[in-house]
């Protein structure tokens, strides 16, 4: 017989798993709280069920975990890049970066990435598959126990487009925000899309309190078509409408995500563009310089990164530049799976 993996079950469904061994439905809530409280991967650490209990699930169930393959120590910050084995061989990274009083995690949501984003090492490995919840909130778990640290933020920019696995996502952000799990606030969960637009309505929509990031990156439809193709479908015009149509439901700023890239995106004609396309959207601005060096690709002298955010300081809006933790460990989207 087949093993049932419980990890990724929500409170419901371990409830009626519990039923269907006959145990009563409280059994799985105490399940539920050492698998995404205590981040236990085995029955026998579950002090509270009886032998009896703990030898139906070794029968019936198992618990499925990430492999660590190796982990990276940035030498210029603490950042930490992970690289998982899953499952089925397939392997994906999370980074853990420390800010102030914060340790954010950014996590993948697929094995490689089907958007492909011409700058972006994830997307020239294309798509492989979709992370299950339990694949996605493990990353968590496991990072908090190889780490020793609380994880207080968590970001999802790493490997895939999170909304092109909306579903096991959101199940994911439920159970990392359950209070009997890892109770992360929810306006500390961030989901960042490169723009597909039906699902920021959908998102939208269904009113989740996790924010919202949208990956802009270029100010002409013919730069972001040529280095985002999906903006050929869905081009900036309709991303801002998306956008504020969110911001409007919500009541929360969205973060727009703008990556530099030396004489592509960077000039001062980007910059006063960039701030006519979000005049009235209620958003906060981040400019990422590069990382990295891919193919056209290049980061911007930090002279013309300065002059770049000094074009944009008269906006109502906040503008910082995000310098990127762990540039010395990869730590750009998908760069140590895509290496490995
Ligand atoms: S930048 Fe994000 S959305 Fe674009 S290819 Fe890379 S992983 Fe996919």
């Amino acid at each position: 017989m087949q093993k049932i993996n419980l990890k990724g079950f929500d409170l419901n469904e371990l409830r009626d798993f519990a039923e269907s061994i006959n145990e009563k439905p409280f059994r799985g809530d105490q399940i539920f709280s050492w698998l995404y409280n205590k981040g236990v991967n085995s029955f026998d650490e579950m002090s509270n069920l009886s032998k009896d209990l703990k030898e139906k699930l070794h029968e019936r169930a198992r618990i499925g975990q990430l492999k660590l393959i190796t982990k990276q120590q940035s030498t210029k910050d603490q950042s930490m890049k992970y690289l998982f084995q899953l499952e089925d061989d397939s392997q994906i990274e999370s980074v853990l970066m420390f800010d102030d009083n914060r340790a954010t995690l950014c996590i993948s949501t697929q094995v490689g990435c089907a958007i492909d984003c011409k700058f972006c090492a994830t997307g020239m490995m294309g798509l492989n598959r979709h992370l299950t919840p339990g694949e996605i909130i493990d990353q968590v778990l496991t990072t908090r126990k190889l780490s020793g640290q609380k994880v207080t933020n968590v970001v999802c920019m790493g490997m895939g487009e999170p909304f092109h696995n909306y579903d096991n996502l959101m199940k994911a952000c439920e159970l990392l925000s359950d209070e009997l799990g890892p109770n992360l606030a929810k306006r500390h969960i961030v989901v960042s899309t490169s723009g597909l637009i039906p699902k920021i309505y959908r998102f939208a929509d269904e009113n989740h309190k996790y924010r919202l990031a949208i990956s802009l990156n270029a100010t002409t439809d013919e730069i972001r078509s040529r280095i985002m193709p999906l903006n050929k479908k869905w081009p900036i015009t309709e991303l801002i409408k998306a956008a504020k149509y969110y911001t409007k439901k919500s009541d929360q700023p969205v973060t727009i995500e703008y990556v530099l890239m030396d004489k592509l995106t960077d000039s001062l004609e980007d910059a006063k563009r960039l701030k006519n396309i979000v005049k009235g959207l209620y958003c906060k601005i981040n400019l990422i310089p590069y990382n990295a060096t891919l193919g056209e690709f290049k980061r911007p002298e930090e002279k013309r990164i300065m002059q770049f955010y000094e074009q944009m300081r008269d906006l109502n809006t906040p503008v910082t530049i995000r310098w990127s933790k762990g540039d010395d460990i990869d730590a750009g989207c998908g760069q140590l799976a895509a290496k490995a």
